[in-house]
């Protein structure tokens, strides 16, 4: 079916009572589903991968070591981002603790971070019995509100942390320009941005480092992985230091293996072409959901010119859908066969920090009038909202053909046409 057969098919079928048509009844009420044609298939790989594999083992060189597989994917890691230097580890979470590590990152350190990023941008700071200072969100672009971000400074603050949330790009100018101003280096978490790119340059490649992740749900996958990008010479080698256990400074084994990097080499070869076909169906969805009400995609910066979309994310605003909660919009996109989530909680509210803050070791930094204090001036008023009307696609879902962009779009019109009876 092509958008225009699509488009009639569905225009026809809201003249008619939902009752009698189960292609305009939705899925949720007994009618029939859209359903996406794509597979939504992830990983992606053939005999590539295996003989990349195959490859490392029979050569008995598992370790980065002994073998050259590790040493070859930072090469072509730090060529295809333009950074000076990559240095390739165990997974992201590894990639931001060692970075951390070498910026001396210490207890009783403030770190602004975003309050609407996975927990692993959290848990390294409190790894260092450091203060997370949460930054509110910009709920228009789900991304850190550089605004807000001097507000936010003392003379605690030792580094800032923003997140390329789904791969779309911080507002960079105005981050580095505050933490040029207050001397307060900037460390890109950009686990989420493979291939993104702020003004024509490459994501990870501005601050004084950038994290990536290779986790199995992310664009770029070798089960698990990560690496830091630097342009400094000397803090890729202390991070190096901390990254491999060493008796001379303080350091961890974080170090990632031979059959990871063989791996993600062979990936890399797909990653352009998949970045592409996830951008051209992301623009065409946006395309159709911009003229849906109460649908509002994340918006892009100017300077992002690049997405590497490793989430589709909108905003799902319940009056245009007869104040259907938005658990109950999920449910019905999920029975029309598109699987969607809500994405994250404020981390900002996480019982977690409470807990963590009452250990011996963050009362013995901290007072408790500090840690109390703590709490007012990590209210997140925007990210708040923003986690109740978040709506997110994963990225596999952008690999399906384009007329999948139209299921997708259909299903939210169907689901919105029908709103008051679901
Ligand atoms: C995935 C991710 C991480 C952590 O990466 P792992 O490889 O899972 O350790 C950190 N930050 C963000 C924003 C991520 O999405």
């Amino acid at each position: 079916m092509n958008r225009r057969q699509f488009l009639g098919t569905a225009s026809a079928a809201a003249a008619l009572p939902a009752s009698a048509n189960p292609v305009d009844k939705p899925a949720l009420l007994g009618g029939t589903p859209m359903k996406l044609t794509g597979t939504r298939q992830w990983p992606v790989f053939d005999q590539t991968e295996e003989q990349a594999m195959i490859g490392v083992l029979r050569s008995g060189k598992w370790y980065r070591g002994s073998g050259q597989m590790v040493r070859k994917f930072e090469e072509q890691y730090a060529a295809l981002t333009g950074a000076k230097h990559c240095l390739a580890v165990a997974n992201g979470t590894s990639a931001l603790l060692a970075s951390i590590s070498a910026l001396g990152i210490d207890a009783g350190d403030e770190v602004i971070m975003p309050p609407y990023t996975f927990v692993a941008t959290l848990n390294v700071i409190l790894e260092k019995h450091a203060l997370p200072i949460f930054c509110d969100t910009d709920r228009a672009s789900f991304q850190m509100d550089a605004k807000k971000l001097e507000s936010k400074i003392t003379d605690r603050t030792k580094l800032i942390m923003p997140v390329h949330m789904g791969g779309a790009s911080v507002d960079l100018d105005s981050i580095l320009a505050t933490g040029k101003k207050h001397n307060v280096p900037v460390l890109e978490d950009a686990c989420q941005a493979h291939l993104g790119e702020w003004r024509n340059r490459k994501v990870g490649t501005y601050g004084v480092a950038g994290c990536f992740s290779f986790q199995a749900s992310k664009n770029l996958n070798s089960g698990e992985g990560g690496a830091v990008l630097f342009n400094d010479e000397a803090f890729m080698e202390a991070t190096r230091a901390f990254h491999s256990n060493q008796a001379n400074s303080q350091s961890l084994n974080l170090r990632i293996t031979e059959f990871q990097a063989a791996l993600l080499m062979a990936q890399m070869t797909r990653l352009e072409t998949q970045s592409k076909t996830r951008e051209q169906n992301a623009a065409y969805l946006t395309k159709m959901l911009n003229e849906v009400q109460g649908i509002a995609p994340a918006k892009l910066y100017p300077g992002c010119t690049r997405n590497a979309w490793h989430l589709y994310m909108f905003r799902y605003d319940k009056q245009h859908f007869a104040n259907m909660p938005r658990e109950k919009f999920l449910k019905a996109l999920a029975a029309e066969g598109v699987p969607a989530s809500g994405g994250y909680n404020p981390l900002n509210k996480q019982p977690l920090l409470k807990r963590i803050f009452a250990t011996r070791g963050y009362r013995r930094i901290f007072s408790d009038a500090e840690l109390k204090r703590w709490e007012e001036r990590n209210h997140c008023p925007e990210n708040d909202k923003l986690c109740e009307e978040a709506v997110w696609l994963t990225q596999p879902t952008l690999l399906g053909p384009r007329s999948d962009m139209e299921v997708i779009a259909g299903a939210i019109r169907k689901i919105q046409r029908h709103a008051a009876s679901l």
